[in-house]
């Protein structure tokens, strides 16, 4: 069967990258390899507006955290984690298993991380050294406002803020050195439109500075030697990189190379909750500003949300279910990849199926998603 992957990473990948990632390999230790690099190098700096290079590598999403956790956290360092959800607790846990010193501050799943919370949490443990952030708190669909998170706290007092971009980074803005943070994570498979399989960490000055002191106790995390390859004048990567999902990433970095794409991703995202409101389920994260461009969380107040999802399946449409607490009871459709309309109509026209929405008389939902679209 024909199946429309609808989860939060892996997403589908275009013809033109799966196209790209199929060319004939070559070795990375020549000139080749070290252009390709390069050229890469220049299109992520112009997404994050940095001018530090990106260290690569091949790993998921979590090998970049733990690169982060590796090289800026150990034995008696004071960590504040700032958590929202399943993504914010298993950054945490990275962190507690180098032996730091954990100052915990928990946000209700499906709310935003304040502020003011993040900024009293600095505030009142100044010894703290490093705080975690979740920039898209993927098992919810929350979208934090890490920008003014970060402007909350005054710099003389400010930890090294290390954020997870995992599900972020593509999708929707993420300037790290503009907003302040010190060392970014992200992943290949969902706002790079990549396939899954390549890791990424930038560091700030500041936060190059603070790793250069620090002995890293992991061979292939250390960050210190990844970036003497990173800055030759020809770059290469310390061990075999998997050249075939260079070719993918730096053809998927044009498509999202659009001055418009951010904006596109949020329109996708309101139309899309229109429809799943008009439809008559509940959108879990209340107050549209922390709504993610990426993924959009919904269930249904019946309680049928599990049956609704198993239903979507069975027509080869796969959206991802709950984790953590909303287990068996959440939806989560992403929209990382390139949603416009058909895309739209095509999720909106299967829920309706899965609801039986003729039969709970959900039948505007169409009209009201097509509007919000319409009216950009
Ligand atoms: N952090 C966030 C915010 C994520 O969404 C994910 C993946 N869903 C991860 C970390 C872990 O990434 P991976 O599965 O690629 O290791």
């Amino acid at each position: 069967m024909n199946k429309y992957l609808l989860t939060p990473g892996p997403v589908p990948v275009s013809g033109g990258t799966r196209l790209a990632e199929a060319r004939s390999l070559i070795g990375h230790r020549g000139e080749e390899f070290s252009e390709l690099f390069s050229r890469i190098e220049t299109k992520l700096s112009r997404l994050l507006k940095t001018d530090g290079k990106t260290v690569i590598f091949p790993a998921s999403g979590t090998g970049a955290l733990e690169a982060l956790a590796a090289n800026f956290i150990g034995p008696g360092v004071s960590v504040i984690s700032v958590s929202c959800g399943v993504f914010g607790d298993r950054f945490r846990e990275m962190a507690a298993l180098t032996g730091a010193d954990m100052i915990n501050v928990d946000v209700e799943p499906g709310e935003e991380v304040k502020p003011r919370v993040a900024a009293a949490a600095a505030a009142s443990n100044p010894d703290a050294s490093v705080m975690l952030l979740t920039q898209n708190e993927t098992s919810t669909g929350v979208f934090n406002r890490v920008d003014e998170i970060i402007a909350a706290i005054p710099m003389e007092t400010r930890p090294l803020i290390l954020v997870d971009g995992v599900s972020s980074v593509g999708a929707m803005p993420c300037f790290p050195r503009e907003w302040g943070i010190d060392g970014l994570a992200a992943a290949s498979q969902k706002g790079l439109l990549t396939p899954p399989g390549l890791a990424f960490v930038w560091l700030s000055e500041r936060g190059w500075d603070a790793v250069s002191k620090r002995k890293c106790p992991s061979y292939y995390f250390d960050l210190t030697r990844q970036k003497k390859y990173l800055y030759k004048d020809a770059p290469e990567n310390p061990y075999t990189p998997p050249v075939s999902l260079y070719y993918a990433l730096d053809h998927a970095l044009d498509e999202i190379a659009d001055e418009g794409w951010f904006s596109l991703k949020e329109r996708a995202a309101r139309s899309l909750a229109a429809g799943i409101e008009a439809l008559g389920f509940e959108l879990l994260v209340r107050d549209e500003r922390f709504r993610s461009p990426g993924v959009t969380a919904f269930f249904h107040p019946s309680g049928e949300t599990g049956a609704i999802l198993k239903s979507l399946k069975s027509m080869g449409v796969e959206p991802a279910g709950g984790q953590g607490k909303f287990r068996g009871n959440l939806i989560r459709m992403s929209h990382y990849h390139d949603v416009r309309w058909p895309e739209i109509s095509l999720a909106l026209g299967s829920l309706y199926a899965a609801l039986g929405g003729a039969r709970r008389g959900a039948g505007d939902f169409m009209r009201r998603a097509y509007g919000v679209w319409e009216a950009k």
